[in-house]
């Protein structure tokens, strides 16, 4: 009997509160189709599917010879599935997560520190920081997307202390004025300016910052009923963060961070000390395995407004900086790579015209996770005993040098996500 080294996941769902509810997410979607044993309730958040081997999420191997196996006790048996670069880079465990999220309220705005931070903070506050090890993210979206990424350019943050006078409030003339001189200036100015009108938003006391907060939305609500164009003050986003998060420090964050609309395979990467947040819209997520986060806002959770202050990377740049945009595989025209700057994960976008009927997944020297999001096929490997029926929602765990025959029936065309390391 062949080596089963290509098999089926079924996977974890967090039920989040920040999640679409029922059909509206992706996540229940994906989740119906791929099981139909599955009740989708209407008014549950269905939040993220996690496709890995987290241990707070750990996939189910779906193969009545691994009975109730899960993909990370099985990567502890069977460390080369990992591929032998990956296994020894990453000390015999799957390097990445793989994410669907839908989100239909904000989650907090965020960074996450660097591999030395990180061992710093984690040796400190091991409550807080749960492990020693970065988190790079990158989100593909999959219906339209919305986040905040990165610091805004600066002729941005300046026009907002201009015309929002509750946010110049918070940061206090002095400070505002320093960063509108600073325009022009050497970068280094500009940093200096921006961290200090920053640290000064979040260490404003409370109280003042929710009346400024009050009287921004009053504000904004009235312009609004008289028919004025509340753009100048970002009103529509502010008043749906403020009816999500009211009189949270993170409203105020939309007047220093880009605002981020992603179209369907548009990809933002979140490198390290990168402020950010997602506010919208269903995306792909893949990141490293950690769950070290510092947080600013929009969020019930501690946050730690001294590192934080201390960690972001102050450097202001537009929103198109923030993207990474994949690149056509030059061997295979159906294959987009998005391939961020650290060596822990890369994803594929593969999709498949109806025209195609046979199609092969190729083998790669990295273990890999894929996942259907439409069309379907049978799938066959010499490292599966039997047939693989895939469809919607089907995840496949694929050992490092093994590939998958695809054979497409239905005429519809297929779209998959592989995520996968490439060192
Ligand atoms: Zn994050």
């Amino acid at each position: 009997m062949a080596e089963l080294r290509v098999f089926p996941l079924a996977c974890v769902v967090q039920n989040y509160a920040w999640g679409k509810l029922g059909r509206d997410s992706e996540v229940a979607k994906l989740l119906a189709s791929s099981d139909p044993m599955v009740q989708i309730e209407e008014d549950k958040a269905y939040a993220e599917l996690w496709m890995g081997a987290h241990p707070k999420g750990d996939a189910v191997i779906l193969d009545n010879r691994i009975p109730q196996k899960t993909l990370g006790q099985w990567i502890a048996d069977n460390p080369a599935c990992l591929g032998a670069k990956v296994k020894d880079a990453f000390q015999g465990q799957l390097p990445f997560l793989f994410k669907v999220l839908s989100v239909n309220t904000a989650l907090s705005i965020q960074a996450h520190p660097n591999k030395e931070l990180a061992e710093k903070l984690h040796a400190q506050y091991p409550e807080h920081y749960p492990d020693a090890n970065h988190k790079p993210e990158m989100a593909i979206a999959l219906t339209p997307f919305e986040g905040l990424c990165g610091f805004r350019p600066v002729e941005e943050i300046v026009a907002f202390l201009q015309n929002v006078s509750e946010f110049r409030a918070l940061i206090g003339s002095v400070a505002a004025e320093q960063l509108e001189r600073s325009v022009g200036d050497d970068p280094r100015g500009v940093s200096a300016a921006l961290r200090v009108c920053f640290t000064r938003m979040m260490k404003t006391e409370k109280k003042v910052f929710v009346d400024q907060l009050n009287m921004l939305v009053k504000r904004i609500s009235r312009e609004a009923a008289e028919g004025k164009d509340t753009s100048p003050s970002c009103g529509e986003l502010l008043l749906r963060l403020h009816s999500q998060y009211p009189g949270d420090i993170g409203c105020f964050a939309i007047y220093f961070l880009n605002l981020m609309k992603l179209q369907p395979g548009e990809c933002m990467f979140l490198g390290a000390n990168e402020p950010h947040a997602y506010l919208n819209g269903d995306c792909i997520e893949c990141m490293a395995c950690s769950d070290n986060t510092v947080r600013a806002g929009l969020t019930p959770k501690f946050i730690d407004v001294l590192t934080l202050c201390e960690m972001l990377n102050y450097t202001p740049a537009p929103s198109s900086s923030k993207l990474l945009a994949p690149t056509q595989s030059r061997t295979d025209p159906h294959v987009y790579l998005y391939d961020p700057p650290i060596p822990d994960f890369a994803v594929m976008k593969i999709e498949l015209p109806a025209s195609n009927k046979l199609y092969l997944i190729s083998a790669i020297d990295s273990a890999s996770i894929l996942l259907v999001v439409q069309g379907t096929a049978t799938g066959t490997s010499t490292a599966a005993v039997s047939e693989m029926a895939l469809h919607r929602g089907s995840v496949l765990f694929i050992s490092a040098n093994e590939s998958v025959s695809l054979h497409m029936s239905s005429g519809e065309g297929m779209l998959l996500f592989r995520a996968c390391c490439l060192l």
